[in-house]
């Protein structure tokens, strides 16, 4: 995969070719995806102010008048990470209480309320603007997810942390790709077996 191609995943590529999360909680997943540690920090989409307020405002996550701070950027890659870990802890483990402790500070100013249409469907709407009205969307969306039962499917990779959905019948899935993720680790623990001492 060139550089060009590593840049678009996570967006225009999904890791691992998998098929996107369904419905809103796509968006969710873009904004887990929206840097991975195996890259450079200045790819990362929301590194700086200027491209969080690109990305959150291409989203339609914030209002084209709506600016982003650096302690927004701080705030959001927090959170980001800490839904990484969430979405990690799909995988049988422990979220810890670290995350959560990130997810509640961030849901303090993130304000949602119930709104109704014509035809009398609910959802749950930010009651903010700007980075408030933000996190409380992306805040909505992981609850609502969970209520939908499709939260336990956006896991995050055991090797990259990328999210992706698995889609499994058994949900047995653990790598974002198994021909990248899977099989590089599968070679570390090879190697790491080569390399110790036989007893
Ligand atoms: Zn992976």
């Amino acid at each position: 995969m060139n550089e060009r191609d590593k840049r678009r995943i996570g967006e225009q590529i999904e890791p691992g070719g998998r098929p996107k999360a369904p419905g809103r909680l796509e968006l969710l997943q873009r904004f887990v995806n929206s840097y991975n540690h195996d890259f450079p920090p200045e790819w990362d989409r929301i590194g700086t102010p200027e491209s969080a307020q690109a990305w959150l405002r291409q989203k339609r996550l914030i209002a084209p008048a709506d600016r982003v701070r650096e302690a927004d950027v701080a705030r959001l890659r927090d959170l980001r990470e800490a839904i990484r870990t969430l979405a990690l802890a799909n995988q049988g483990a422990q979220a810890g209480k670290a995350a959560t402790d990130v997810v509640r500070k961030a849901a303090g100013p993130a304000r949602l309320r119930v709104s109704i249409d014509g035809a009398g469907r609910t959802a749950l709407e930010p009651d903010a603007r700007g980075v408030d009205g933000a996190v409380a969307t992306l805040l909505g969306i992981l609850h609502e997810a969970q209520l939908s039962g499709q939260w336990p499917r956006l896991k995050g990779c055991r090797q990259c942390g990328y999210a992706f959905f698995d889609r499994s019948k058994n949900r047995s899935a653990a790598w974002c790709a198994m021909s990248i993720c899977g099989n590089r680790t599968k070679n570390r623990a090879y190697y790491r077996r080569r390399r110790a001492p036989a007893s």
